[in-house]
């Protein structure tokens, strides 16, 4: 893998919550960022892009599509790695709540929408993002987002829960296909953390945290990614790494 500082990290989700910090802290770090979220939300794409440069100056490239189509996948990724010289780290962080609800309540069509974004979407990414890493010769890190819900099953979070789940059985094959071409795979599993997505749920999650145990901020994720992604992390891979202020143990 080459030095952060010439590097090229992608990451979905980038407009807001964990995404954006995540896209923050790697182009501190040195990289060069392509951004990627829903079309509707190219402006906050853009407006993250501006901040990226006038902070780092090294370069970022804003990539608006949706993770659960294929093609848009495959054209994003391609088009960011042609734009910013090549590809080594794929950070797959974009995911909905989807249903938060009992399951006998949950449509098929609702976990289905559900299953696009958080598994589908993941897949893709990580799909895609290996096959650039790869053609690039030089390995990489590919990253993706599990939860705490993707270790515990939880009340009214079955649907999200095994979407989560299933990004740790994903993480744990990539890690042992890709491993010959240097790439590492892993997965980080967020407790609680104040972003958009947790925002309406704020007031009843903290009435049931351990009082040692405030809500997270986005910051706290970036820095365990930014280590994910660096050269010092080679020898981790497969994982998927809680960071929750103790709220559940491995
Ligand atoms: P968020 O809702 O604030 O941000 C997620 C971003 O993903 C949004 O900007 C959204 O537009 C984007 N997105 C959704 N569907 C997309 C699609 N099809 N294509 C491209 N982009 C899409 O959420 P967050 O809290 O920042 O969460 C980021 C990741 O971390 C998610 O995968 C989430 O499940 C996971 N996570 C969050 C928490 C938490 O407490 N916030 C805890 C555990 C795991």
């Amino acid at each position: 893998m080459i030095a952060n500082s010439l590097g090229v990290a992608f990451v979905t989700g980038a407009s807001q919550g964990i995404g954006k910090a995540i896209a923050m802290r790697l182009a501190s770090d040195g990289f060069k960022v392509a951004l990627n979220d829903i079309p509707s939300k190219k402006d906050q794409l853009e407006a993250v892009a501006r901040e990226i440069d006038a902070k780092h100056g090294h370069g970022s490239h804003v990539v608006p599509g949706d993770v659960s189509q294929e093609a848009e996948v495959e054209a994003m990724v391609k088009k960011a790695t042609e734009a910013l010289g090549g590809l080594d780290v794929m950070v797959a962080n974009a995911g909905i709540i989807g249903p938060v609800k009992p399951l006998v309540s949950i449509s098929g069509d609702e976990w289905d929408d559900l299953f696009r974004v958080n598994v589908r979407g993941v897949f893709l990414c990580y799909k895609y993002g290996a096959r650039e890493i790869i053609a690039g010769g030089r390995g990489g890190r590919i990253i993706g987002a599990s939860s705490l819900a993707g270790k515990q099953g939880g009340v009214s979070t079955s649907a999200y829960s095994a979407s989560k789940f299933a990004v740790r059985g994903l993480t744990q094959s990539a890690a042992l296909e890709l491993g010959e071409h240097g790439i590492t795979v892993n997965a980080y599993a967020p407790g609680v953390i104040s972003t958009p997505m947790s925002a309406p749920f704020m007031g009843d999650i903290t009435k049931i945290l351990p009082p040692y145990a405030k809500p997270g901020e986005p910051a706290d994720i970036a820095s365990i990614v930014s280590y994910l992604a660096s050269k010092e992390s080679h020898y981790i891979t497969g994982q998927t790494i809680s960071v929750n202020a103790g709220i559940y143990f491995d």
